[in-house]
């Protein structure tokens, strides 16, 4: 497979005049030699404008689990699109898929849906503040939660300065146009050390409504926490009368089906689920324990949107988990052995070339550094590590007929083969040679 750019150069130069950096959404626009523009997808392939075909581990940025085009969630999508696409009313899917919700995830006794990761994240920080009549959310360095307001802060802070020791000086907006105010609620702290996390409570004892996290930190590096840590963040959170969440927007149904809070055997007071819940069609949802939940029920808590529930959204995710809890989770197996299988053939294959890599993470999806170091178990550890060698061999990748993401992780579904993977360790191995050199 090589790769040859024609039409896709002028549909490059056409969406630059009416699409913003010619994508819609600014991680796009990272893609070298520039952003793509497909056609089709099926199983784990993704085909572009100009005929090229490529074996594929952006997997949409996290949603695809099963494999693109999945005929299962197709021909659930088929028929609810001809029982109409929204209702403006109830009907019986959203009750089904919160009950298959709740007996999958352990946190979950309801759930409310919306349609993205950063909507949910915005109605499980509401809940923790009207639960706790605090203000303060903690969150740590380097984790991504959404681009609103009050979500876009501390995503990349510098590594040797993810966090005030008291937790007393807001991070910076992110982004031009986000408000100074958007950060004064919030504390950083970093994360992977329970006893920064222990501090920062007891010096904001009665102010802090909730501690927001990735449970397993994919956004910056794909890092599981380290053992015992999950469990004293619990234990803290209980003491100080704090909300536990979980954002489980990449984790949830791709780790495990309760997620990495299933996995892990840590149970958030509530949780966040996005991308994998439906094989790629935009479904999120909140959800978690019933007294937290439960001031939605009464209107206190206000949660709202046109989409929220649609029939499409709902019938995908039906189909989607449906199929994750066929076989007694055998498509975890199943992901967890190509994560594996792709981790171990590029590590052999730069040993032998004497490239440096580190590749870590659970295998569902993992993430690859240009580094000597045996394991990072940090965010500062994590961005220290420059990204330009793995940008080249994204690149490189690419001319292989392999498309990943720029910046470092890898997602995978379970429509890739052995073939799949032998054949991209094949390319990693030209491409590591001509990113290391
Ligand atoms: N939380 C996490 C952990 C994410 O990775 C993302 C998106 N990458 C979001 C929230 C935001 O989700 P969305 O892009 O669907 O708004």
């Amino acid at each position: 497979m090589s790769v040859v750019l024609r039409v896709g150069q002028h549909l490059w130069t056409r969406a630059r005049r009416v699409l913003p950096g010619g994508v819609s959404s600014n991680v796009k626009m990272e893609e070298r030699p520039q952003p793509l523009f497909f056609t089709r997808a099926e199983g784990s392939r993704l085909y572009d404008c100009d005929g090229n075909a490529y074996i594929d581990y952006t997997c949409g940025y996290g949603p695809v689990i099963l494999g693109h085009a999945y005929a299962p969630v197709v021909e659930a999508l088929q028929r609810a699109a001809a029982r109409g696409f929204i209702y403006g009313g109830q009907h019986e899917g959203e009750i089904l898929l919160a009950e298959r919700l709740a007996d999958a995830v352990p946190c979950i006794d309801m759930v409310r849906y919306n349609s993205s990761g950063s909507e949910v994240v915005a109605a499980a920080v509401r809940l923790a503040r009207a639960y706790t009549r605090r203000t303060k959310i903690i969150r740590f360095g380097g984790h991504y939660h959404g681009w609103f307001d009050e979500e876009l802060l501390a995503t990349h802070p510098a590594p040797d300065g993810d966090a005030a020791p008291d937790g007393d000086a807001p991070p910076a907006p992110e982004s031009a146009g986000q408000p100074p105010s958007s950060a004064v609620h919030v504390l950083v702290a970093p994360w992977n050390d329970a006893g920064a996390l222990e501090r920062l409570l007891a010096a904001h004892s009665g102010e802090v409504a909730g501690v927001l996290m990735e449970p397993i930190m994919c956004n910056s590096g794909v890092i599981v926490p380290a053992p015992g840590y999950l469990e004293r963040v619990r234990e803290l959170c209980t003491r100080h009368g704090v909300v536990l969440i979980f954002d489980e927007v990449i984790t949830g149904f791709r780790v495990h089906l309760g997620g990495a809070q299933a996995l892990l055997g840590v149970t958030p007071d509530l949780a966040v689920f996005g991308k994998a819940l439906a094989n790629g069609f935009p479904l999120s949802c909140v959800g978690g324990r019933r007294e937290i939940m439960d001031l939605i029920s009464d209107g206190r808590v206000v949660h709202a949107g046109t989409f929220n529930g649609n029939p499409l959204g709902v019938a995908a995710a039906l189909a989607t988990v449906d199929e994750l809890a066929r076989d007694g989770g055998a498509t975890y197996k199943r992901l967890i052995a190509i994560g594996t299988q792709l981790m171990q053939g590029i590590r052999d294959a730069a040993g032998a070339r004497g490239v440096p890599v580190l590749l870590q993470g659970p295998g569902p999806v993992f993430y690859m550094w240009f580094t000597a170091a045996k394991a990072i178990t940090d965010y500062p550890g994590s961005a220290r590590v420059s990204r330009e060698p793995y940008a080249r061999f994204a690149a490189t990748m690419l001319g292989h007929g392999v498309r990943v993401i720029p910046g470092g992780r890898w997602y995978v579904s379970s429509s890739h083969s052995d073939d799949d993977v032998e054949h991209t360790v094949r390319a990693a191995a030209a491409a590591l040679e001509a990113a290391a050199g």
